[in-house]
């Protein structure tokens, strides 16, 4: 479908301006769709799937909204993840790079306190945060939210599922009444209509593509594998493919790091993300991974949604996930932005049940492979 140009959207030059020294050529469909009935300052629910650029969409109407004479915070945009609260943060500067004096910070746990606390005093625009730690700054009064006129819920339904319901209620109430409300996510759930329903003001739904839920450009295909030659056949495949990135998820955190010693000790150059590793760790092997200094990245879910990691060339599922969703968003980790990707998956005996309903829930076909034997890995 072409999307007419960012110029037909109504945004002002200096957002068009950055747009294109981004090298965006056309808006998304989601963002041809959602940027004008964001600017009209409407509520809205915004559904489309991973990697189909939510967060230009939200982020560019409110920058249009900004007013660079008022010292506190206009605009809060809450993630479930710290990782992908510095991510949006770091496409606020970059879309509103020609703003000129344009603050926007990332409020997270884990991360000092008092830094945050200094730049929430200091005359910032946009508030990126996870919900337990904005919460926090709001009870201690460090954050002044009567000047908020747009609140964003970017992955709402993974933010329930995390279990900042509380939190989430809290924030909503304490926000002025007259703001701009908006719900984005690539899945939609009871809980976040729920939460629509009591805060959201008549909100528009712009919905894209919600037939297929997955994208397209990804090759899903799976193999049987006993629990105890997971690793070989992972092995095996991973020198076959020739994969330059790749993201393994697995179920628990214990599973990730059985698999990252396993890799290490075959000599991949290959690293961990899970929710007991310390934030600042975390932070460094993202960047590595994104360098490409670490090739491998062996994760949970924590690392599933949202995160937008360029070129990531195979996802494989070397769990298979409990939910249909997260099968969703952890392949969505490739084919980004209209490139092609490939999804493996892993299953083992009766789990096949669970891949059967992860097929009616994307409404696509699994293919199934061959595990390739060492001499096909050789040859
Ligand atoms: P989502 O939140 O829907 O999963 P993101 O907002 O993370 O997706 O965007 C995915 C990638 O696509 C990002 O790298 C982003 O910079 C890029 N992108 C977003 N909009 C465009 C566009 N109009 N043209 C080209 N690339 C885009
Ligand atoms: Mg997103």
């Amino acid at each position: 479908m072409e999307t007419p140009p960012f110029s037909e959207l109504g945004l002002p030059s200096e957002l068009l301006a950055a747009v294109e020294s981004l090298g965006f050529e056309r808006p998304s469909p989601i963002q041809a769709k959602a940027i004008p009935v964001a600017l009209t300052g409407r509520d809205i629910l915004g559904l489309s799937h991973t990697g189909s650029g939510k967060t230009a969409a939200f982020t560019l109407p409110l920058l249009a909204k900004l007013d660079f004479k008022k010292r506190l915070p206009q605009a809060l945009i809450l993630c479930p993840t710290r990782e992908l609260a510095v991510q949006v943060c770091e496409e606020v500067h970059r879309l509103g790079s020609k703003l000129g004096q344009l603050r926007a910070v990332p409020v997270y746990g884990g991360a000092p306190m008092d830094r945050q606390l200094r730049a929430l005093r200091d005359g910032v625009q946009v508030v990126v945060g996870t919900p337990g730690r904005v919460m926090d700054h709001l009870r201690r009064g460090s954050f002044d939210v009567s000047e908020i006129q747009t609140i964003v819920l970017d992955e709402a339904d993974r933010m329930l599922d995390l279990g900042f319901r509380e939190e989430m209620e809290e924030l909503l109430g304490s926000l002025p009444k007259e703001r701009q409300s908006m719900f984005f996510s690539a899945t939609m759930s009871k809980g976040v209509s729920h939460l629509i329903g009591k805060f959201g003001n008549n909100p528009e739904t712009v919905q894209i593509d919600q037939k297929a839920k997955t994208v397209s450009t990804i090759d899903q295909s799976y193999f049987e594998v006993r629990e105890r030659s997971k690793v070989e056949v992972l092995s095996r495949l991973l020198d076959m493919e020739q994969a330059r990135l790749a993201i393994i998820f697995c179920n628990t955190k214990r599973s990730v790091d059985e698999c990252t010693e396993s890799l290490l000790a075959r000599g991949y150059t290959v690293d961990r993300l899970h929710g007991d590793i310390t934030q600042q760790m975390r932070e460094r092997v993202l960047r590595r991974f994104r360098e490409g200094t670490i090739e491998l990245l062996v994760a949970t879910d924590v690392a599933a949604r949202g995160l937008d990691v360029e070129n990531i060339d195979v996802v494989f599922n070397y769990d298979l996930p409990q939910d249909p969703e997260d099968y969703v968003h952890r392949i969505g980790r490739t084919g980004r932005a209209g490139r092609s990707g490939r999804a493996v998956s892993f299953v083992f005996g009766r789990e096949i049940h669970r891949l059967e309903m992860i097929e009616r829930y994307t409404r696509q076909v699994i293919r199934r492979e061959k595990v390739p034997s060492q001499e096909q890995v050789e040859g």
